[in-house]
């Protein structure tokens, strides 16, 4: 569903992704750990166009990322993104931020977005909340909003960029299981996460990048019981 295949991006003098190659099959939950500096969320960023890439080429099910403005809102529609930061509208309420794509983007009525935005709220467990503005929600149920804000786009794949890191850390669990459910029912994930309860409960694959490179990818019990790496071994002795 997703194919990287030779991606590279340089920032200046920086390489930041080096021949990067993934795929993710449908259905698949691949999370991606590493260090700081790594490129995973320049890899994520990439996947969704919001940062561009020198060489190399990206296909989501089957087609390149668009060039421009349009499409790139369709892209954004089947390739949905969770932030670390949630990236809510602030100044619209938990129901208009689900609303609104479905009405701009997928040209859906009102009363058809209303209605799918009240389903997701429940599904995400803040079906209460709708009528508040983000900043009256706490920080995991403002990142709830964000996931139903994406499924809204009915999305092929869903990227998350380290989306529990902000989060106080009684709130960190109730993000994961909305998160977790997902994987179940086979939503397509990709997830940069420092969870690794996570990614040994969820993934069907953890790939190690560091320096721009995917070092070693793996089933998640393989991954964690045998790195092959050595840079994989220290990774996992510093943060297990
Ligand atoms: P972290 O775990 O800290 O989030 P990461 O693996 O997500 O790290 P990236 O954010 O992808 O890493 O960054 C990879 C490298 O690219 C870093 O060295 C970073 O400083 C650099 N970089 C990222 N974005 C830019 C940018 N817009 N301009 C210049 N350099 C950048
Ligand atoms: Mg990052």
């Amino acid at each position: 569903l997703v194919v990287l295949d030779q991606v590279n991006k340089r920032f200046g003098d920086h390489h930041v992704l080096r021949d990067v190659d993934l795929s993710v099959r449908r259905g698949e939950v691949v999370v991606i750990i590493g260090p700081s500096g790594a490129g995973k969320s320049t890899l994520c960023r990439a996947i969704n166009r919001l940062e561009t890439i020198d060489s190399g080429t990206i296909l989501i099910d089957g087609t390149p990322l668009p060039e421009e403005g349009r499409q790139l809102a369709r892209l954004r529609a089947e390739v949905g993104m969770v932030f670390q930061s949630f990236n809510l509208f602030a100044h619209k309420t938990v129901l208009e931020n689900v609303v609104l794509g479905q009405v701009h983007v997928l040209k859906k009525s009102r009363a058809d977005a209303e209605k799918k935005a009240y389903e997701l709220l429940e599904r995400v467990g803040i079906g209460g909340q709708a009528a508040k503005f983000p900043a009256q929600l706490s920080g995991g149920q403002q990142q709830r909003v964000a996931i139903a804000r994406a499924l809204a786009m009915e999305p092929k794949v869903l990227l998350f960029d380290e989306p529990t890191s902000a989060l106080d850390p009684e709130m960190v669990n109730e993000v994961l299981e909305v998160m977790t459910a997902l994987a179940r029912e086979g939503m397509t994930m990709v997830v940069v996460t420092h969870e690794m309860g996570f990614a040994r409960r969820a993934a069907d694959r953890v790939v190690f990048m560091a320096d721009g490179e995917i070092v070693e990818q793996n089933a998640p019990d393989d991954f964690f019981g045998t790195p092959r790496s050595e840079r994989a071994k220290s990774f996992l002795a510093k943060i297990l």
